[in-house]
């Protein structure tokens, strides 16, 4: 399987800063995602992950899941991996064609940082002290990818760099594309519908999973990989969903506003909602695949 040097940068843990220019789902997207994955762990994989998790998380996934956005301006080589950009409006994603950085170094995108981070999670057993990688960030990173690849602009167009270089006019307000999908809309959810009140909104997706999407829980946790995880569909699905629904009407300097919003807000309730599940199912796999061959 993969493996990048690069990514084991000892064991020091960096602690927790504030950078500006946040890329990824916002805060909240993230908070929601793990927070939803963490209300689906199995006994054993909720045991590892709180094992594995820092201090400052106090036992809560969904504390350090923005930690990588954090510490990227320290973690210089990490940058490129919070996304995937794809050809401008070809609409699909191949692993060979796109999975590389500027430098076109090969696997070094959101789908080879999930494969990688699975893979170093794979080593949870035995002491800690022989743990070859830091399996604490590795965790964390892991948590944040699955969350930033289903945000469906963390696979757009190479071009517009994910709708970053997009202006737009939110209800007024001058951002770019790809934060009215990082921020924006669940920002603008949380305040109309939500009371300000994150833990609401993600109870309302929560009672959508096990509800209207119930029936499709089983194919959005579907891997056959040998690999516990299945990043290239969720790669997929999100430049289909950016071609679909995050690019159209949105032309540098637009205003977008309600319509906009209001019908393209059940996607990224879905998203978040699949992102968590995806996580959750991933992290079942990885620790329950540890407890066989530690008890063999
Ligand atoms: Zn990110």
């Amino acid at each position: 399987m993969i493996q990048f040097n690069f990514f084991s940068l000892g064991t020091a843990f960096v602690i927790l800063q504030l950078l500006p220019g946040v890329v990824g789902w916002g805060k909240e997207g993230h908070y929601a995602v793990c927070k939803i994955a963490e209300g689906l762990l199995t006994e054993d994989a909720a045991a590892a992950v709180k094992n594995l998790l820092p201090e400052i998380a106090k036992g809560e996934l969904a504390a350090v899941c923005s930690w990588p956005d954090e510490i990227r301006g320290l973690y210089r080589w990490s940058a490129e991996l919070h996304f995937i950009d794809t050809p401008d409006f070809l609409c699909n994603y191949e692993y060979c064609r796109d999975c590389h950085d500027s430098g076109g170094n090969k696997d070094r995108c959101v789908v080879g940082g999930i494969n990688n981070y699975t893979m170093q999670l794979h080593k949870f057993q035995g002491s800690a002290s022989e743990w070859k990688y830091n399996l604490t960030e590795a965790l964390m990173f892991l948590s944040h990818f699955i969350g930033d690849i289903h945000q469906p602009l963390h696979a757009g167009f190479l071009g517009d760099l994910g709708g970053n270089t997009i202006p737009i006019h939110w209800f007024g307000m001058r951002t770019n594309l790809h934060r009215v999908w990082d921020n924006m809309i669940i920002e603008t959810a949380m305040k109309n519908f939500y009371s300000s009140d994150l833990a609401i909104m993600i109870e309302a997706v929560n009672k959508k999973i096990t509800d209207t999407w119930s029936e499709d829980i089983s194919s959005w946790e579907n891997c056959t990989s040998i690999n516990t995880v299945c990043p290239d569909p969720f790669a997929s699905e999100s430049i289909d969903l950016a071609c679909k629904y995050a690019y159209p009407g949105a032309t540098p300097n637009s205003t977008l506003s309600d319509e906009y919003f209001l019908s393209r807000l059940p996607i990224v309730e879905k998203r978040l909602a699949q992102g968590g599940v995806r996580l959750a199912s991933t992290l079942n796999r990885i620790f329950k695949t540890e407890m066989l061959i530690s008890e063999a």
